[in-house]
């Protein structure tokens, strides 16, 4: 297996248009054409790691494409895990991640792109959005009485609230698009028999209790509705400006692989150049040196 392989299974996982999208045609379960294992994905990761690390010090002098990560998934399905192994190789100075939480009163009582547009990224950045504004079309949606916080005039909270927003996210994207930013969106799909075993994993292990809550027990009783609402949400805004990654999530170190290769491959389309000096900084460039040279000691 080499990256080359993995870069075509990306492209598999890829979804940029909606039409007939339909989540039950993805399996959880799925690593790839199995030319893969687990024993080399270790150094595969840390392969991709490097590749991403190398295309990020390119983006942060550009100062021009900023990079938006968005990160969706169902509970345990490891969103913490592949941020913290997909970035670890980068420079912190040049990615700032964000986990967006139950909204507070402040946050309420705003839109709701409101906080997602106070952490956007800026150019030469990548920012990771651990949730996002999905969240108002997908929990907000299986639980109504979300909505009934969100201080909406009653005139507005209609029957098509959902297809409205999910316009509105569409739009956004393709406004943050034209304004430079790459928009990645990566759906950890896990199935809801791992979801349990995972769940039991966090029961057993005493390291590993706090990590479990009750309310995740809560959601997981809403997995139809969940799969729905993310089925909805990725087919209706999936896009070649604003791609999903459907990414099977079954199998840890294969969806931190496909994640590294799919960032990879986007960094790697910009074409980034190491900034060029233009002859008269190059000038004073030389300028300095003569000076430097020149100080005694
Ligand atoms: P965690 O990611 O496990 O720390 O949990 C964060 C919780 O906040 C999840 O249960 C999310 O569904 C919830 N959450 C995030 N954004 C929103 C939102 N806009 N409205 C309601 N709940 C949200
Ligand atoms: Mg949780």
């Amino acid at each position: 297996m080499t990256s080359k392989h993995l870069r075509r299974l990306v492209d598999r996982y890829r979804i940029d248009r909606g039409k007939g999208f339909r989540l039950r045609d993805h399996d959880p379960a799925d690593i790839g054409d199995g030319l893969i294992d687990h024993a080399e994905s270790e150094a595969l990761l840390a392969d991709g790691v490097r590749r991403l690390a190398a295309l990020q010090e390119l983006l942060y002098p550009q100062d021009q494409w900023a990079v938006l990560c968005v990160f969706q998934a169902m509970d345990a399905a490891g969103k913490d895990g592949t941020i913290k192994h997909v970035m670890s190789g980068i420079n912190p100075q040049g990615v700032e991640v964000t986990s967006f939480k139950q909204p507070g009163p402040e946050e309420l009582a705003h839109d709701f792109l409101w906080r997602i547009n106070r952490r956007l990224p800026q150019r030469g950045q990548i920012g990771v959005f651990n949730r996002s504004h999905y969240e108002d079309v997908l929990v907000v949606r299986v639980h109504p009485d979300l909505l009934a916080r969100q201080h909406l005039p009653p005139a507005l909270d209609g029957r098509k609230i959902w297809k409205h927003r999910l316009e509105d996210i569409a739009a956004f994207e393709r406004y943050l698009s034209r304004q430079g930013f790459v928009v990645l969106k990566f759906f950890l799909h896990l199935s809801r028999a791992e979801q349990k075993r995972r769940f039991l994993a966090r029961l057993d292990t005493p390291d590993k209790n706090w990590k479990f809550s009750a309310a995740d027990i809560a959601e997981r009783a809403h997995w139809d509705d969940y799969m729905n609402a993310y089925q909805d949400a990725i087919a209706a805004t999936a896009a070649p400006h604003a791609p999903w990654f459907v990414v099977p999530a079954d199998h840890k170190w294969f969806a931190r692989l496909v994640v590294v290769e799919a960032l990879v491959a986007a960094l790697e389309d910009l074409g980034l150049k190491p900034p060029e000096m233009p002859a008269d900084a190059r000038a004073r460039l030389e300028e300095a040196r003569h000076r430097l040279e020149a100080e005694d000691g």
